[in-house]
């Protein structure tokens, strides 16, 4: 007999007013009780629907089903058949607008909570799995992989499993890309992703990083010199956009990229840390997405009070609705409908931001209400720190150093869909790189399509 439930098992959390003081993981996880009664709200639907709301297609109904019989590694390995990273999907997949939003039992109530059994199941493999994974034979051939986010990953771990050997070119100082150096400890623990890491190198994958591809070795050194057969880049799109208004570049005016990079990977909340950061007292955080999301979350834990600038409604916000939830709940505050225009500074520091009141246009065509400016209204927030996250793109670096590869006007390398073949033979490309910023899910999915396109070019060559 399903649990006919209309709600989600919630899911265990820090209290809002312990957890915007520390770093700790926020959501606590399903404990096995709670996956079983959470997998038992699921109809096992013959049709699927859920299924087809996965970017790469994991059999939710199967996996489910062994979860409410209490085979926890049996639903590990339905999921792995067609992901390489659940830990990390499971936690921060946007759900909500993928399989959970096609679940039949969100007509009538809460969908069954797809991303949160994921997570329990990937959880319960890494803690009780005793074992290791087998070597697969090496077949003679090598490919570089340039960049370690979810796209380099799955890539890698894909052909590892094929007996390629396989080298993964990293340009920071730690493999993870944004899953290490952007989403914070406290939504993604860096443990997590280094035992992906570590799982990926006991099949065999070399990780070299401080290497920048472009400058350290050039793509065509790859294949002339090195002697790989193919290489793939999924070096991500990290550079930030700036709004380029008067004041932008004073002191404690920084990227999020930069703001998160110091936090995440360099630590640098930690008083044995290297590299300084400002423990800001006012904060303001410019763009709606999560990026903008995870920094606010960021400069709130170093003790700061945060503001979110953004110029429309909060009906517009783009970053997930649990993410907004979750910085409301820890005394995040916003201030919608307001542009900055000029950054103010005192002695070569950020002192304030000055804002351009704005308001919605009547809709368009298209229904769209577009921000516009209230002629003559502003206000000025103070601040000792500003936070861009007004979006990013592809470092132009590999473009600009790579014969015959062909990219968008915004930077976004060619590849084919079908297969992550770039315009130039033997390379292949996925992930960010190719989209612009996307999701974890949708870059892993690409590095996976890329290892299969690989593999079938080396083969057939
Ligand atoms: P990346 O993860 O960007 O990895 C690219 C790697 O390539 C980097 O490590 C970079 O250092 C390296 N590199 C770049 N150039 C070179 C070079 N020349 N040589 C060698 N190495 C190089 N998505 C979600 O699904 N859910 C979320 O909750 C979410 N939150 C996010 C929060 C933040 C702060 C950010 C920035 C992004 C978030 N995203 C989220 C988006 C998601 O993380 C990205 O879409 C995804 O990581 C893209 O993967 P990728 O492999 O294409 O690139
Ligand atoms: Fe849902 Fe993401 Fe898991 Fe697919 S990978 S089932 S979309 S949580
Ligand atoms: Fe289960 Fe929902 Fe998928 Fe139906 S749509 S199989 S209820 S997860």
């Amino acid at each position: 007999m399903p649990n006919m439930s209309m709600t989600k098992n919630p899911m265990p959390a820090q209290e809002p007013d312990v957890r915007n003081k520390n770093f700790n993981e926020v959501a606590l996880g399903y404990t096995e009780e709670q996956a079983i009664d959470e997998a038992n709200r699921c109809l096992n639907c013959k049709h699927r629907p859920c299924v087809g709301g996965c970017p790469v297609q994991i059999e939710i109904p199967a996996f489910i089903a062994k979860v409410a019989e209490g085979d926890f590694e049996g639903a590990y390995e339905v999921i792995t058949r067609s992901s390489s990273l659940p830990a990390i999907c499971g936690r921060v997949c946007p759900q909500e607008s993928q399989c959970e939003q096609r679940c039949v039992r969100g007509i009538k109530g809460e969908p069954v909570a797809i991303g949160r059994l994921e997570r329990f199941v990937a959880d319960w493999h890494m803690a009780n799995s005793k074992e290791a994974p087998a070597k697969p034979e090496p077949n003679g051939h090598k490919v570089a992989v340039i960049g370690s986010g979810p796209s380099g990953l799955a890539c890698a771990g894909d052909l590892a499993k094929k007996g390629y050997d396989v080298t993964v070119y990293e340009a920071l100082h730690i493999a993870g890309g944004v899953l290490a150096y952007g989403i914070p400890e406290f939504r993604l623990p860096k443990a997590i992703v280094q035992k992906e890491i570590d799982g990926l190198k006991a099949l065999g994958v070399k990780i070299e990083t401080n290497v920048v591809i472009g400058k350290t070795i050039s793509i065509d050194e790859l294949f002339d010199e090195f002697g790989f057969e193919s290489v793939f880049i999924g070096s991500g799109a990290g550079l930030p956009r700036f709004m380029n208004i008067p004041g932008e570049n004073l002191n404690g005016v920084y990227s999020a990229n930069e703001f998160l990079t110091r936090i995440n990977l360099m630590k640098a909340y930690r008083e044995d840390s290297k590299t300084p950061i400002k423990h800001p007292k006012k904060t303001v955080v410019v763009g709606g997405g999560n990026v903008a999301m995870d920094a606010a979350r960021c400069a709130k834990r170093l003790g700061s009070d945060v503001t979110i600038v953004y110029r429309r409604t909060k009906a517009e916000l783009p970053a997930r609705a649990e993410e907004v939830e979750h910085a409301e709940e820890e005394g995040i505050k916003f201030a919608f409908l307001n542009n900055p225009v000029e950054v103010l500074g005192e002695e070569g520091w950020v002192s304030a931001v000055k804002c351009q009141v704005m308001e919605l246009s009547e809709p368009d065509e298209s229904g769209r209400r577009k921000p516009v400016p209230v002629e003559g209204e502003f206000q000025t927030i103070e601040c000792d720190c500003m936070i861009m996250s007004i979006g990013t793109s592809p470092n132009p670096l590999i473009k600009s150093t790579t014969e015959g590869l062909e990219t968008q006007k915004w930077g976004g390398i060619v590849a084919e869909e079908a297969t992550g073949l770039t315009s130039r033979e033997g390379v292949y490309a996925g992930g960010d790189a190719v989209t612009g910023a996307a999701t974890v899910i949708l870059a892993m999915g690409a590095g996976k399509t890329a290892a299969a396109g690989i593999d079938d070019y080396i083969q057939n060559k």
